[in-house]
């Protein structure tokens, strides 16, 4: 149903059906299964299903389907496949194209997960994988080499907001034949150009600022018709990762608001950057919209924003962070993001607890820093209570 629309109306209106009834809202079809009208209709579905033919929930549901065709509108992907969570889409998007000899470049700098997928279960089928520091493409260069069959990065780091150049790294893989598949969760879906700037494939957790409530795990995998229905589709859908229509439903609802959410949040966060920077107990502030930050003309060129996330160094080390976290009382402590509610994290102890000190290094992860999920509370009342944080770490 790709119209010629913007994205706010494709958020409220892309990939409706209504049933007999003419429900305004999105109906909720929680059914695992579909009747059929004969015994020669059902054999009919199971040669080829048409565009609007369900026959069992883990391959498909309207529910699901309006959630995909919206996210495929929003993305400029020809088609989407909604998954169980974001790591389902993950390993959905690589393991369903790769196979025993192939050869993978990715970025080091991963979500926990991702990175299990890529170091251990990958290796254990015999895929080789080159990781790269993703911001230095003299690296990818020299990884990606004929043979290369995907290169795999997050479009921005998670907790250090360090940036891949999409255009440069999909230039380079292309040049081998390679396809790009991006995890594009810290950029949001509203700041995204990655298709536009050569990524193949686009994954999202929508558990983060798609569900933007904090309610529901979910995922999604973007890319043409023939990688989401010939390659992804079959992997899900008889690996059993697909997503329940309770959750697409909920993140229908989830992104009519995206645009207008991601931006306030994007606003509070340069705010919040600008307040924080230059802070007697503030060691260092990374935003990507700051222009202290060493990418910012990339991340304006990239997704026209510095995003919703601000990571920064209390000054004084673990005891000062713990201080001021305890000392929050608007932001939560917790690890999720994109969540209305603003959410304070300690990557050192909490989300990236398990990495050897050596890698925590090499990645940044100082025992000072915090890694701030701005939400949807007032700025000021957000400056106000991360300024008597401070004074009290
Ligand atoms: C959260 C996240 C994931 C995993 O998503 P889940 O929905 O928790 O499975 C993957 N990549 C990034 C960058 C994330 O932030």
């Amino acid at each position: 149903m790709t119209k010629d629309w913007k994205t706010r109306t494709k958020l409220v209106h892309e990939g409706i059906r209504r049933s007999q009834y003419g429900e305004m809202a999105e109906a909720i079809f929680l059914t695992q299964g579909f009747a059929y009208d004969s015994a020669e209709a059902a054999e009919a579905r199971f040669i080829k299903a048409g565009e609007d033919e369900f026959i069992y929930a883990r391959y498909g549901n309207p529910t699901t389907r309006m959630f995909e065709d919206r996210i495929a509108a929003l993305e400029g992907t020809e088609d989407a496949f909604a998954t169980a969570s974001g790591m389902a889409a993950v390993n959905g998007a690589l393991v369903s194209m790769l196979k025993a000899g192939d050869h993978v470049v990715s970025a080091r700098a991963l979500f926990g997960s991702c990175l299990y997928i890529l170091e251990e279960v990958l290796g254990r089928f015999g895929v080789r994988v080159t990781f790269v520091d993703g911001a230095d493409l003299a690296q990818w260069e020299k990884a990606v080499i004929p043979g290369t069959k995907a290169v795999f990065f997050e479009s921005m780091s998670n907790p250090t907001l360090e940036l891949v150049d999409i255009r440069a790294v999909s230039a380079i893989a292309h040049s081998v034949g390679a396809t790009v598949i991006v995890d594009n969760v810290f950029a949001t879906p509203v700041f995204s150009r990655a298709v536009e700037q050569g990524a193949d494939v686009v994954v999202y957790s929508t558990t983060k600022h798609i569900d933007g409530q904090g309610r529901a795990l979910g995922g999604v995998i973007c890319g043409t018709r023939d990688f989401i229905r010939k390659v992804a589709e079959p992997y899900m859908k008889h690996t059993g990762g697909s997503m329940s229509p309770f959750t697409a439903w909920m993140h229908l609802n989830g992104l009519a608001t995206l645009d207008l959410r991601c931006r306030a949040m994007a606003d509070s966060a340069a705010r919040i950057a600008e307040a924080l920077e230059g802070h007697p107990n503030v060691a260092k502030v990374i935003y990507p919209g700051l222009a202290s930050h060493p990418q910012h003309a990339l991340a304006m060129a990239q997704m026209g924003s510095g995003g919703t996330l601000v990571s920064f160094e209390v000054a004084g080390g673990k005891d000062a962070a713990f201080r001021f976290l305890n000392a929050l009382t608007i932001a939560s402590i917790s690890n999720n993001l994109g969540d209305a509610k603003t959410i304070a994290t300690h990557p050192a102890t909490t989300t990236h607890q398990r990495l050897p000190q050596e890698m925590k290094d090499a990645l940044g992860i100082s025992p000072g820093l915090i890694r701030l999920s701005v939400g949807l509370e007032d700025t000021d009342d957000l400056i106000a209570d991360l300024t008597q944080a401070l004074a009290a770490a």
